[in-house]
Formats: C-alpha cells, sequence, structure tokens
C-alpha cells in the first residue's frame, strides 16, 4: 500500500464491543471506535444478523433501481431531522463534496453565477477529496496538489465580528458556510451556541446556505442524534457518515425538498451510494439507537469519562482543558505534557488501550455509545498506567 498512513505494528483479529484482540491475542479496550464510526462496538450481533440477511438477499443494484433499505434509511433520516430530501454515498468528504455542489448548483439557480463564495472555518476538516480539503481550513491538507478551486474563504472559527464583517462585504456573492458542531480533526473545539446562530441569521439575511458537518458528531455521539438539535439552529444542509453506518462505509446528505430541487436529475451521482447493505445496517443502527435508551445514556457516560480523565489529569498535572460533548471528549495537553499526545497514545496501546489524538496537543477520545461501564472504567485505569509509564520512563531517561 502507498505510504500514506503510518500504521501501527498491530493487526486486529476480532472484537466484541468494545475490546479487541489482535492476531497475537493481546486485548485492547477501544477509546477511539475507528475514530468516532463503531457507535454500537464490534461485531454487535443485531447488526451482524442484519447484515447477513441482506447478504443473502442481494448486495448492490446501483442507481438505475431504488432499493427498499434505502426507502427505509430516507425516511428515518427525515422523520429525525429537518430534512426532507437525502442524497445517499459512501463516506464523510463524499457527502461534503455533494453539500458544497448543491450549495453552488443552489445559487446559481435562485441568484445567477455570481454567488459562489464557500465560507469554511480555520483548522476545520471537510474530507481528503480535492474539493474537501480546498474548503478545510488546514493549509497542510489542501497544498501541493496545484492550483485550488476559487471563491473559498478561510475565517477564524467562534469568532462572530469576523463572520459579520465577512458577510457585510462579500454575503450577496456567498452561496454557503460549512461548519463542524465540534471541530473534531481540528482539536475537538466545539462551536458556541452564539456563533451558530450568528452563522445561521447572516445565511438567512443574505441567501447562502448553512452546511452543518456532522460527519463526526453525528449519530447520538453528541447525546443528541444530531448536534444542530442542542444548538437551537436549523442547517439547510447537514451531512452525516463515521457512525451511520457503525463500520459499514456510508455517508448520507441531508436537506429540504425546496433545496433539492437543484440537485435535478443527472447532476451528481454515486455507483455504490444507497447500496442496500449499508442501508440495512444503517436503518438497524438509527432502530438500537433510537428504541432504547442508549441516546440518554450518553451523557452519563461521558460524565463518569471526565470524571476519570479529570482524577488522572490532577494526579499527573496533564491537562489544561477537558472539553467537548458526550462522547467527543478532547483533552488538550498543558504543562510538561505539551505536544506528547502521539507519545500518550503509544504508551496506551502498549497498555492495550486505544485511543485518538487530534492534532499534537489533544488526546481525543471516541468510545462506542454503548461501551458499558466497566469497560469505560478499565480503559481509565490503563490510560493511567499509560501516563504512568512515560513518567517513570522519563524520570530514568
Ligand atoms: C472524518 C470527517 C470527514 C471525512 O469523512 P471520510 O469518511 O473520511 O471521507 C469529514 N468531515 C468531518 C467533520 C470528519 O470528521
Amino acid at each position: 500500500m502507498v505510504p500514506n498512513y503510518a500504521p501501527m505494528q498491530i493487526v486486529p483479529a476480532k472484537g466484541v464491543g468494545s475490546r479487541l484482540w489482535d492476531v497475537e491475542g493481546n486485548e485492547y479496550i477501544d477509546f477511539a471506535a475507528g475514530i468516532a464510526v463503531s457507535v454500537l462496538g464490534h461485531a454487535h450481533p443485531l447488526l451482524v444478523e442484519t447484515l447477513t440477511r441482506q447478504a443473502n438477499c442481494f448486495w448492490h443494484v446501483s442507481n438505475l433501481l431504488v432499493n427498499q433499505p434505502s426507502i427505509e434509511l430516507a425516511e428515518r433520516l427525515c422523520h429525525l431531522t429537518f430534512a426532507q430530501k437525502v442524497f445517499f454515498a459512501n463516506s464523510g468528504a463524499e457527502v461534503n463534496e455533494a453539500a458544497l455542489k448543491l450549495a453552488r448548483r443552489h445559487a446559481l439557480d435562485h441568484f445567477g453565477p455570481n454567488k459562489i463564495n464557500i465560507v469554511a472555518f480555520d483548522h476545520s476538516f471537510h474530507g481528503r477529496t480535492f474539493f474537501t480539503v480546498s474548503v478545510g481550513g488546514q493549509e497542510k491538507y489542501r497544498q501541493g496538489f496545484g492550483p485550488n478551486p476559487d471563491g473559498i474563504f478561510h475565517l477564524p472559527f467562534n469568532d462572530s465580528g469576523a463572520i459579520t464583517d465577512f458577510f457585510e462585504h462579500r454575503g450577496d456573492e456567498t452561496c454557503c458556510v460549512i461548519l463542524e458542531p465540534i471541530q473534531g480533526e481540528g482539536g475537538v473545539r466545539p462551536v458556541t451556541k452564539e456563533f451558530a446562530q450568528t452563522i445561521s441569521r447572516l445565511c438567512k439575511q443574505h441567501g447562502a446556505l448553512m452546511i452543518m458537518d456532522e460527519v463526526q458528531t453525528g449519530v447520538g455521539r453528541s447525546g443528541q442524534f444530531y448536534m444542530y438539535q442542542k444548538l437551537d439552529v436549523i442547517p439547510d444542509i447537514l451531512t452525516t457518515a463515521k457512525g451511520l453506518g457503525g463500520g459499514f462505509p456510508i455517508g448520507a446528505m441531508l436537506t429540504t425538498d425546496s433545496i433539492a430541487q437543484s440537485l435535478a436529475v443527472g447532476t451528481h451521482g454515486s455507483t455504490f451510494g444507497g447500496n442496500p447493505m449499508a442501508c440495512a445496517v444503517a436503518n438497524k443502527i438509527i432502530q438500537l439507537l433510537c428504541e432504547s435508551d442508549l441516546l440518554s445514556q450518553v451523557d452519563a457516560k461521558s460524565r463518569m469519562l471526565i470524571t476519570g480523565l479529570e482524577r488522572i489529569g490532577q494526579k499527573h498535572d496533564l491537562f489544561s482543558e477537558i472539553r467537548g460533548e458526550g462522547l467527543l471528549i478532547g483533552c488538550e495537553l498543558g504543562g510538561a505534557w505539551k505536544d506528547q499526545a502521539r507519545d500518550i497514545l503509544n504508551s496506551c496501546m502498549k497498555e492495550g488501550l486505544m485511543v485518538l489524538v487530534a492534532g499534537t496537543n489533544v488526546l481525543r477520545l471516541a468510545p462506542a455509545l454503548n461501551i458499558n461501564d466497566n469497560d469505560l472504567q478499565a480503559g481509565l485505569e490503563r490510560l493511567e498506567k499509560a501516563v504512568s509509564r512515560l513518567s517513570r520512563d522519563r524520570d530514568t531517561a
């Protein structure tokens, strides 16, 4: 494989719930969930059953036909949200690509060819296709691939003054604003309610679309099915992927009836989008999350996790801030631990705990939403051991 990743020397062989075993039989507790993907843990029996049942029917028919799982999933997503129309694809980047194309086309249809500006925020992440890296707010991902598309502006995150000023001058040429309710890759930074509402108001005033990228925050991770439901705003377009298939690739773009009219026959497409295997699994995940008390337990699990983190943090003078929502938690490293996130991750692996980082200075935790209290506590113990081990190694070095 091309060397774009730097994978660890561990090869998983089997998973059950929030535990994983590698090919050598070592056990891990999973606080990473495949980057906020495996919302119901590994090998959930009802998901395995659903997938197997669909596998025994048919796997793929393309968009020359519809299929029952995709119709059912579109209905569920509309029922759960503001949306009236859904476009299916296979990943977060693809549904953001669709959202950005839709915003440009919608502006062309209603306002003519000059309304092309896209506003995004510093440190944001929207995927790795050429359009989505161009829009994302991390220069290192966007450069070195030739000229980026025009009309893209990056503003400071959570700065209402800056975006108000921008809209005063360029609002009428702006077709959309795209934001994450919590900047995930950018360091687990939640949007303020006030900023989200400012964006919503400016978009309405200037005929621009508000795109909520809920690829990481969606499907219950914040404690609400989608996090916009906590912010008292209603986006025009919402994108969702990661957790939606619980590990089976799927993404969806949600929008209103009237905006959807700009994706007329032939304007956009995807061979695998709406794949019945992916849609069958996503239906089951939504059913399991919404017809149980799992979502209402997210806050309690979150508090338990944060309490444990605070205790470890104080003991080892580890964190300068712990932030996030629900089960997407970022721990900013402070003092002597500054920029040591990768070392901590590696040490956790040695203790049998999988965690994530977001940049060099934030430890990111995104366990399965159904992780049990036992696994949560055991994971915290392993984190503490990993930190103690690092401290010891440093003292002797
Ligand atoms: C992961 C992520 C993406 C990209 O999703 P892929 O499935 O990797 O293409 C886009 N936006 C956000 C907020 C993400 O966290």
